[in-house]
């Protein structure tokens, strides 16, 4: 019997996407499970001009959001994955992502271990807040300094 049934993978497209999401793959393969691809789009109302937050701009969130679903596609294309499900969700990545791998029903979720916010950390801010929330399983992949 096959460990797990679907898939949710974490892109933020940095350089070592690739890494976490031909892993997930891999596994997913070797499972036959279901795989899908999320990218979450950080609120720009979160950006803060020194202690003045910027009002929220849900044009410039929509905007990302639809360039981000273009960068899925295309990446799902050069894997020769078009098929796999793809999101892309407005908010804070490690609450989307694992709100997703509930609505999903995905019993594991693949990251990386760093990623834009984390270089320095033993353990990226968005891996460890998912280990955090998660109620599946949780593979953070190897990538950055010690990595790939
Ligand atoms: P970080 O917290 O930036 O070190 O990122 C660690 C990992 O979290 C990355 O390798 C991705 O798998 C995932 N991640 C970070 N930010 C996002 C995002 N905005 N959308 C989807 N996944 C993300």
């Amino acid at each position: 019997m096959a460990d797990y049934k679907h898939i949710l993978v974490a892109v933020d497209f940095s350089s070592e996407s690739r890494v976490v999401v031909n892993k997930a793959l891999e596994i997913a393969r070797r499972n036959k499970a279901g795989l899908t691809l999320i990218h979450v789009v950080e609120y720009t109302g979160a950006v803060y001009a020194g202690d003045i937050p910027l009002p929220e701009d849900l044009e410039l969130d929509q905007r990302l959001a639809d360039q981000a679903k273009g960068q899925l596609k295309a990446m799902t294309e050069e894997l020769g994955i078009p098929d796999a499900a793809q999101v892309v969700e407005i908010g804070v990545p490690k609450r989307e992502i694992v709100r997703m791998a509930v609505e999903r029903k995905a019993d594991l979720i693949v990251i990386g271990s760093h990623g834009r916010h984390g270089l320095q950390l033993l353990l990226g801010s968005t891996a460890n807040g998912v280990l955090h929330l998660s109620e599946c399983d949780v593979l953070a992949v190897r990538v950055g300094k010690n990595g790939a």
